[in-house]
């Protein structure tokens, strides 16, 4: 397994913070985009959204506008593909490399539509992944992987593709490492956004030659130049469609159904228990 860690960089120390899942709408759950630039402006620190591929024609333009005027704070990576559970943790190498070329084609899709650059860097959706998946990622010229845990489904990471961790804000008192990448959900503001600059300033104070920038920017200083040397034309664009008609309907519905819980159930407690209970007794 490839690492990088403190000590690898001389006089600085690199940080992100990484935001899973939100559309890009003017909200998303606890989330806005705005009041986020404007802290980020203000505290000095960086925001890279792990987008869903799924939603790549579901960009709202103003914020597309606001992504593509501040390429200084905001930048997006790869969250998986369609976001169902464990579609990295299969260890079929040809059905992974199908889902890599079909996020990518779907997040290029993005980038015409909306203008908005996105870095080949692979966030797996919670966390689930193979080492097959690293071969998938390395074979259509991804740049890396971040996870919150060094655990393949199967085993200890034998691949010899980048791989780096990230850390939830109460874990890294303690951390070291270089780069410093740190995971959110939109639940995080949920009581206003003071939680996350205490957090920011806490960091830029205790370490002077803290970096902020994009996953991208942040992985391209670490790795060689002949790992990222992109292949488009490699990439099939044709691919857009993968799955049958019931797959894809299934897919769309816990898609709506996440975006359902973030947008509406979040912000209103006795609802969000209410679906918790149901939930609890359908799976009884
Ligand atoms: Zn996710």
């Amino acid at each position: 397994m490839r690492r990088y860690d403190a000590g690898m960089q001389s006089e600085f120390h690199h940080a992100s913070i990484i935001i899973d899942d939100p559309l890009l709408r003017e909200n998303y759950g606890f989330l806005n985009y705005r009041k986020l630039l404007n802290l980020m402006d203000k505290h000095n620190f960086f925001t890279t959204i792990a987008f869903i591929p799924f939603n790549y024609n579901r960009t709202d333009k103003r914020i597309a506008t606001l992504f593509r005027e501040r390429p200084d704070r905001f930048s997006l990576c790869v969250h998986g593909c369609d976001h169902v559970k464990g579609e990295f943790g299969r260890t079929d190498l040809n059905y992974l490399d199908n889902k890599v070329k079909l996020a990518t084609a779907r997040m290029i899709e993005h980038e015409k539509r909306m203008g908005i650059p996105f870095d080949r860097i692979m966030v797996f959706p919670q966390g689930i992944f193979s080492n097959a998946a690293l071969e998938a990622l390395k074979k259509n010229n991804y740049l890396a992987a971040v996870n919150t845990e060094a655990m393949p489904v199967d085993g200890h990471i034998s691949s010899t593709f980048p791989f780096y961790l990230r850390y939830k804000p109460e874990d890294v008192a303690d951390c070291v490492s270089d780069p410093i990448f740190i995971v959110l959900h939109h639940d995080y503001f949920k009581n206003g956004y003071e939680r996350l600059t205490d957090f920011v300033d806490e960091l830029n104070t205790r370490s002077k030659n803290l970096k902020w920038g994009s996953l991208g920017n942040i992985v391209r200083s670490f790795v060689s130049a002949n790992e990222v040397d992109y292949n488009p034309a490699g990439i099939d664009l044709s691919g857009l469609k993968f799955h049958g008609y019931k797959e894809n309907v299934k897919i769309l519905f816990r898609r709506h159904a996440s975006e359902f819980r973030d947008n509406y159930l979040c912000k209103n407690d006795f609802l969000l228990n209410c679906a918790k209970q149901v939930k609890n007794l359908i799976s009884k």
